[in-house]
């Protein structure tokens, strides 16, 4: 492709890109159609000639589009968001044109030093204290694979990479049912096993893991010769918004020597706002945190940013070449390949320095306070309607409900989300709480208006006062 055409067809990706965004209001939010319906207008095989670019672009328009869901959508309420504020995607035209491999410091130096930057900007807008460092990773999933393999390598005095884990006393890692299930994965691929990701029950109204079961976990491990290696906390789980006690999980932490991995990934966003921080309280005590710029802050994804009390530790689990080689840390050159378990890495860094820097921290804060003023108040109004209960209450902006009727409630409920995502004016995802289906809605979409609210108490209500038993 010669620059002249470069230059057309980058304009017009641009353009086509503000004209979706610009309508996406009007479109139903998920996808619909049947499996089969795009592949069916793909061919079977490359072609050996090459097409016209009129010819590629027109079929992006007439395949694409419809077989997609509009994650950035105003009424976007399923699962948790993936944001890409438009100062987001502007950045990332420039490093997808860029195109730079920024694992090492010399490989870009302006990637690294801006990561470095940028990611101390956000230990500082979220309260974090002077002395965590932190990385930007492709996915959440990745970080806490990371802090896995560290608190496996922490407790095997660093001999599991090098001698595996047969002949190893068993590792133990202690976590509660809500956590994300990258955190199953990360036991898996870490050698640890599924059995020996403990878990600690909950309690209380922020189901959070009990710190008296927690240690006594730890003391049985102990006990029966097993090794006790970490734990994985979370603020603001994926179900219904969990939040472990972290100070209290951290002092059980320190007394017993584990490594502490808190899992912030939808949440951490919120911790921008001082008044959330209580959901946290405690976090300077931990070793690894997670949170994705890229769910609720509005980064494209990819950007999840990790930071560490001690990235000694995770450079010498997972650094190729030897420690002693290598300088780290704040002073000194920084090579973030070593920090992570991918080698390559993308200019993920200018995408949070256009962000923050147009949107100011007061921004974001904005955008975040009125999600959660706006699920609230849906919450509060579903709750005084006669037929509707709330399942699990507000965590910053993720609840939980449910419809009563029916003879089997949770086939009634799966009914009407289907139902409601048929309709296509909003989208929701659900959940089970204590052992029984129910509806999640979390607001978070960048162009959620407090309209899209109301729309959302309109259709939810609508629907489910439609004819039993399939609201059709
Ligand atoms: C979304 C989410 C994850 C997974 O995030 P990825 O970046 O997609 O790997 C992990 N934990 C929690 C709590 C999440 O909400």
């Amino acid at each position: 492709m010669d620059s002249q055409e470069f230059r057309h067809w980058s304009r017009k990706a641009a353009d086509w890109g503000v004209d979706y965004r610009e309508g996406l209001g009007e479109r139903p939010v998920r996808a619909g159609g049947r499996p089969g319906d795009i592949a069916r207008q793909i061919g079977l095989s490359a072609p050996e000639s090459g097409d016209s670019m009129e010819t590629i672009f027109a079929d992006f328009e007439r395949i694409v589009p419809d077989g997609l869901t509009h994650w950035q959508h105003p009424r976007f309420f399923a699962y948790f968001p993936a944001n890409a504020a438009p100062v987001s995607v502007v950045a990332e035209h420039l490093v997808s044109a860029i195109a730079a491999q920024c694992m090492l410091w010399q490989t870009s130096p302006a990637a690294t030093e801006m990561e470095t930057r940028v990611v101390d900007w956000l230990r500082q807008a979220l309260g974090l204290p002077e002395g965590f460092a932190g990385v930007i990773q492709d996915s959440a999933s990745t970080a806490t694979l990371a802090a896995v393999l560290v608190m496996r390598e922490k407790a095997l005095a660093w001999k599991g990479n090098r001698e595996g884990l047969a002949a190893q006393p068993t590792v133990r890692v202690y976590a509660s049912r809500e956590v994300h299930t990258s955190v199953d994965r990360a036991i898996w691929i870490a050698g640890i096993g599924e059995e020996n990701l403990v878990r600690i029950p909950t309690k209380g109204p922020r189901n959070g893991m009990d710190p008296q079961a927690l240690a006594a976990a730890i003391e049985a491990d102990l006990a029966a010769g097993r090794l006790p290696a970490g734990i994985v906390a979370c603020t603001g789980g994926t179900s219904i918004g969990a939040c472990d006690p972290i100070g209290a999980v951290a002092a059980i932490a320190r007394r017993y020597g584990l490594h502490l991995h808190v899992d912030a990934a939808w949440a951490g966003s919120a911790m921008i706002c001082p008044e959330f921080r209580p959901l946290w309280e405690g976090i300077e005590a931990a070793d690894s945190v997670v949170f994705n710029p890229h769910k609720w802050l509005g980064a494209n994804f990819d950007c999840s940013v990790q930071f560490l009390r001690n990235p000694g530790d995770q450079v010498r689990t997972l650094a190729i070449h030897p420690e002693y080689l290598k300088t780290h840390g704040h002073d000194g050159l920084v090579n973030y390949s070593e920090w992570s378990v991918p080698l390559g890495r993308r200019f993920r860094a200018l995408k949070l320095w256009f962000l923050l820097r147009y949107h100011g921290l007061e921004g974001l804060r904005d955008v975040i306070r009125n999600h959660v003023a706006w699920s609230t108040e849906l919450a509060e109004r579903l709750a005084t309607e006669p037929d509707f209960e709330i399942a699990s209450a507000p965590v910053l902006s993720l609840f939980s409900f449910r419809h009563r009727g029916g003879e089997d409630p949770d086939a009634h409920n799966i009914a009407l989300v289907n139902a409601i995502n048929d309709d296509g004016r909003i989208y929701l995802t659900q959940t089970r709480v204590d052992g029984r289906i129910a509806i999640r809605f979390q607001a978070g979409s960048f162009a959620m208006t407090r309209d899209d609210a109301r729309m959302a108490f309109e259709v939810i209500t609508e629907i489910a006062r439609r004819q039993k038993p399939n609201f059709s």
